[in-house]
């Protein structure tokens, strides 16, 4: 794949680039090794007011920076704007709290027969991140200012469609004051992974994207021995019951469906309804996805723009002629326009069987599954039955229910009466095929952290260790 900008609205290459030679690679990996070192010694207050720098910078850029990623990958405008005010939102919050995550936790010394003993958290080295363009800023920042605050440098290799995004984030990070290679982007294709993880200087790599990429580098890692975040593909359900609002789920079932144009890994994909309130939820989705407005993503009254790729769009055409062929009805979209830009109508599907693909594989537009359950159990079965186990939606005003489905859906995240979104107070993250370890919060910042365990004696014969070999 070329890394350019081509604008998916009109199909023309704006502008591309020539990779990186192997030579520039081992510089900028050089650099990062480097920078570490020099990184790991600043405090933790100094790093959380270059990351407040960061966020000013992003704030004060707001828009030229969202024109930047609708060109490069179609999110409409105003998406693009919220994605930059999140971005720095997350800045902040980790330049306030990394102090307190970051703190050494004491642990209870008399048990273990010390004088003193605690875990300190430590940052590990250059980090390589392997990034989508589906948020092409929120991604990378949701790795970036937790692996900055720790201590850790950042190598982006970002998706190729969106290299100027990616070069923006370096840049970002350099005018908000962290010094030369604490977070560098690589402008490589993904046949470069595999080198840039067996460098000893790179010690752990995260990767968002899909099931093939993540196979690929935790292949890698483990011949190379190195940790991974795996943040991968999702189908996630969106289940109603009878007791739920109707209208508001029905609401919130195409905003879930359609933010980012259908491309989100937690957009709700498989709407998984109890057969008494299945006509009258079909009725309402059906008639607000078709309501949606497609068009240019840079014209404030459009909801849905074009997909990223030619090829995301074939994907997501050929999986529902694959259900139609085999018996699926079409409730409203269902056709790929003609015409130039990559642009493909809200569409909702139902009838579907598992041997359609609909029925078990991610489909990254803005087409619905719609499926009929009668019971809780069956709603259940369906709503775990791919997979994946990346983000879950449940509708239901019955509070057993809700306590329910809090335990018996398999999934990172559950979201009962709202979607599926990610906080920087929350963890983010999967099971199963969706992938594992956790983004966000405290424990995404301790995913790229040595938990270093810390035990002082008295410096007495009778002291401590000693009793057990290990
Ligand atoms: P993708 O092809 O896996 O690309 C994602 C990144 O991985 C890109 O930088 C890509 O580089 C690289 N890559 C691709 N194949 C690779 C390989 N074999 N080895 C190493 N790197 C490789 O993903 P996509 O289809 O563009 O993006 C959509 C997918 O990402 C969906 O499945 C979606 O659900 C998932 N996603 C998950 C989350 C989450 O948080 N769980 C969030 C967003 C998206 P190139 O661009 O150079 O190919």
């Amino acid at each position: 794949m070329s890394i350019a900008t081509t604008n998916p609205a009109t199909g023309q290459v704006l502008t591309s680039y020539d990779p990186m030679s192997d030579a520039q690679l081992d510089a900028a990996i050089e650099r990062a090794d480097l920078a570490f070192h020099d990184l790991r010694r600043t405090t933790v207050a100094q790093r959380g007011r270059w990351l407040t720098a960061a966020a000013d910078l992003l704030d004060a850029e707001r828009d030229d920076t969202a024109r930047l990623m609708t060109t490069e990958m179609g999110k409409t405008y105003a998406a693009a704007q919220a994605e930059v005010t999140k971005c720095a939102s997350a800045c902040r919050f980790y330049a306030a709290h990394a102090e307190r995550m970051l703190a050494d936790e004491p642990a209870d010394a008399r048990a273990v027969k010390a004088a003193r003993a605690f875990v300190r958290y430590q940052p590990i080295g250059p980090v390589l991140a392997v990034m989508p363009w589906n948020f092409p800023l929120w991604q990378v920042m949701r790795f970036a200012a937790p692996a900055l605050m720790a201590g850790n440098t950042g190598l982006l290799k970002h998706a190729s469609n969106v290299p100027q995004t990616a070069l923006y984030l370096e840049d970002l990070f350099r005018r908000a004051g962290f010094g030369e290679g604490c977070f560098t982007t690589l402008l490589v294709g993904s046949d470069a992974v595999d080198r840039i993880l067996s460098d000893p200087r790179v010690r752990a790599a995260t990767l968002t994207g899909s099931e093939g990429a993540g196979r690929s580098i935790a292949q890698i890692a483990g011949r190379e021995l190195k940790k991974t975040v795996l943040e991968l593909g999702g189908s996630d359900p969106f289940v109603v019951m009878p007791s739920a609002d109707l209208d508001r789920a029905a609401e919130v079932a195409t905003t879930a469906r359609c933010q980012n144009n259908g491309q989100s890994c937690i957009a709700a994909k498989r709407f998984v309804v109890h057969t008494d309130v299945f006509d009258a939820f079909a009725q309402r989705f059906a008639a607000n996805m078709a309501a949606l407005r497609v068009g240019d993503p840079m014209d404030p009254a459009t909801d849905v723009g074009p997909l990223a790729s030619e090829r995301g769009r074939d994907e997501i055409d050929a999986q529902v002629r694959d259900a139609v062929e085999q018996g699926a009805t079409v409730l409203c979209g269902g056709e790929k326009p003609t015409g130039p830009g990559w642009f493909y109508p809200p569409t909702v599907v139902t009838d579907l069987r598992p041997e359609m693909r609909m029925w078990s594989e991610e489909v990254f537009g803005p087409v619905a599954g719609l499926f009929r359950v009668s019971s809780y159990a069956e709603a259940v079965e369906v709503a775990n039955g791919t997979a994946f186990g990346l983000g879950a939606n449940a509708w239901t005003t019955d509070p057993q229910e809700q306590e329910r489905f809090a335990t018996d859906l398999d999934a990172g995240n559950v979201f009962v009466n709202g979607m599926t979104t990610s906080f920087p107070e929350l963890p983010f993250g999967g099971v199963k095929n969706s992938g594992y370890g956790r983004e966000l919060s405290a424990l995404g910042m301790r995913e790229f952290c040595n938990t270093k365990t810390v035990w002082v004696g008295r410096g007495e014969a009778t002291a401590g260790a000693g009793a057990h070999a290990e």
